[in-house]
């Protein structure tokens, strides 16, 4: 070699000292556990982040030792995200809707030795904290109260923590294939499973997901993450609002749709990112508050399928694109995003729409492929359903204290999901593997019995499952939330004439109050088999 470039380590640490350098005066707002609304700036951020990293030095924390989160979107999260990780630590970050089994599975399967909460945790915490094996400090997320330090022996108060500290602290240059954080995936069956990212899988992730085609923030942009910052970093918008300087709002713990509309009027956000269930809240607080989300412009939609008919609404009377996106756990979780190509300008807009619908295509870092069981690699025709394959630079190879690799002989990951791929890479998501209907050796995809149900207007939510049936194994049965009292079943059936083929309507419709949502706002399908899945049987 005659030349020589220079060779830096990609770490989270570089992100925020990016932001505390050079976007310094920008605000960081945060809405907190008491409801207060506090303004920051990524100056601050930086500042507390050095001054928490030199805490845990100080606390006689080694490199690599994890530090557990149960928290709200707010600015500790963030200091702590960054702190944590920056100073060679690993953040993992914890689902509070857990069931306490599962929490104390995780936490001594991670073997945190560190736990921060927020104030809202601190009786689940002081109940459990005698089955936590690792866990020598749990600091509350705020300043000393007498009444939580009453609760639980010698916690640490993360206010305290800092206010010891200078802000002087340097980040270590840290090899970049140290882990970083750590987030569990949700195990609806089984235990739940841990994904360690590495401090280079975490920035290229930033950089590859934020191209202009992928969630695309710059410095200009309010950015309001309402994805948890336990689900999957929050999407790793914290580290791309780091890394572009963009204003960033944690919104607290107040996800409702009337919190979320007053919220994006008054800091003036320009682009969101959250689950469905909560822009069809989102759609409901902007009609009840008259809020008119005039400075939203797009808001990126994953983590299951977007309902279609949102789209012309959220386009018509609030003038907000909305972007679907897919992803998982073990991907960090940015796999598709659905922007259109140069060739699709000269298209008219209802073919603009249909593309825009499915869950789009692999950013640079990132490829797919579909495969029958068998592993044939199957054709990109648009047509060929198969098992969604992928691989990439912020893509898992092995579980947390898995002994063996996660993915195939030839280096993909099965995604359990199964999709159509068409020649221009665009996917689209039929169903997940375990939740697909299986009728008569025919597939009817779930997701989309259940966009057709919520495109008829007096349907507020549904989701289809198979349910046993004596001839044809399975059926797809719909459990549907009404929006109109007067809606009927046959007059849902009846709307499904001519979307789909006759054998895939479903056999029957079950109304009910709520559908059972999981800790990252998905529908917990497997709930609904085990109250449903013998309707048909019953007749
Ligand atoms: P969990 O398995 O805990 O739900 P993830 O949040 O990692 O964890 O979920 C990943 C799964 O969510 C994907 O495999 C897919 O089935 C589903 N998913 C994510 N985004 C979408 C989307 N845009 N459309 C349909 N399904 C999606």
């Amino acid at each position: 070699m005659l030349g020589k470039m220079m060779h830096k380590q990609l770490t989270i640490g570089s992100l925020i000292e990016h932001a505390g350098r050079f976007h310094a005066g920008t605000t960081v707002t945060s809405v907190e556990t008491s409801g207060e609304t506090v303004h920051m700036t990524w100056g601050d951020i930086d500042t507390n982040a050095r001054r928490l990293a030199a805490a845990l030095n100080r606390l006689g924390l080694e490199q690599g030792a994890r530090c557990g989160t149960i928290a709200w979107n707010n600015r500790r999260h963030l200091e702590i995200y960054f702190g944590v990780s920056g100073g060679g630590f690993v953040c993992h970050t914890i689902n509070p809707r857990l069931k306490a089994e599962q929490l104390i599975y995780i936490i001594n399967h991670a073997e945190d030795q560190v736990l921060f909460i927020d104030t809202t945790f601190v009786p689940a915490v002081a109940q459990l904290r005698a089955q936590f094996t690792e866990v020598k400090h749990i600091v509350v997320m705020g300043p000393r109260d007498a009444d939580i330090a009453a609760q639980i022996d010698g916690v640490l108060f993360y206010d305290e923590l800092l206010a010891a500290e200078t802000g002087d602290f340097d980040w270590p240059d840290l090899d970049e294939n140290l882990p970083s954080s750590l987030c569990y995936t949700s195990g609806t069956t089984g235990n739940p499973k841990g994904v360690e990212y590495t401090h280079r899988t975490s920035v290229l992730h930033t950089l590859g997901g934020n191209q202009p085609d992928g969630i695309g923030l710059r410095a200009r942009d309010t950015v309001l993450a309402v994805v948890p910052m336990f689900h999957v970093n929050a999407w790793g918008t914290p580290y791309i609002a780091a890394a572009v300087g963009a204003k960033l709002v944690l919104p607290g713990p107040n996800l409702d749709g009337v919190s979320l509309a007053k919220l994006i009027d008054a800091e003036k956000i320009t682009v969101a990112l959250g689950v469905p269930t909560i822009w069809m809240g989102l759609l409901q607080g902007l009609e009840e508050t008259g809020c008119t989300a005039a400075s939203l412009e797009r808001t990126i939609v994953g983590g299951s399928a977007l309902p279609t008919v949102m789209i012309p609404t959220f386009r018509d009377k609030y003038g907000v694109e909305l972007v679907h996106a897919w992803g998982m756990t073990e991907t960090s979780p940015i796999g598709t995003l659905n922007q259109l190509l140069q060739k699709h300008s000269t298209l008219d807009s209802d073919a603009q729409e249909k593309l825009r619908e499915g869950q789009g295509r692999a950013p640079y870092g990132i490829n797919l492929r579909l495969v029958d069981d068998a592993g044939t690699i199957l054709p990109n025709d648009g047509k060929t359903e198969g098992n969604l394959q992928i691989c990439g630079h912020w893509v898992i190879d092995s579980y947390f204290r898995a002994d063996d690799s996660a993915l195939t002989a030839d280096g993909w990951f099965n995604t359990g999901d199964v999709a159509t791929i068409d020649a221009d890479g665009y996917m689209i998501i039929r169903d997940r593997s375990k939740d697909i209907i299986k009728s008569g050796g025919e597939w009817i995809s779930t997701v989309e019995l259940e966009d057709i149900a919520m495109s008829h207007s007096d349907i507020a939510q549904a989701a289809a499952i198979a349910a046993k049936h004596p001839k044809w194994d399975e059926r797809p049965v719909v459990i549907a939330v009404k929006r109109n009292p007067s809606v009927t079943e046959a007059a849902l059936l009846a709307h499904y004439k001519g979307k789909v083929a006759s054998w895939q309507i479903p056999d029957r419709v079950v109304f009910v109050d709520t559908l059972p949502l999981g800790g990252t706002g998905k529908v917990l399908k497997n709930k609904l088999r085990e109250s449903y899945d013998e309707v048909l049987l019953e007749d």
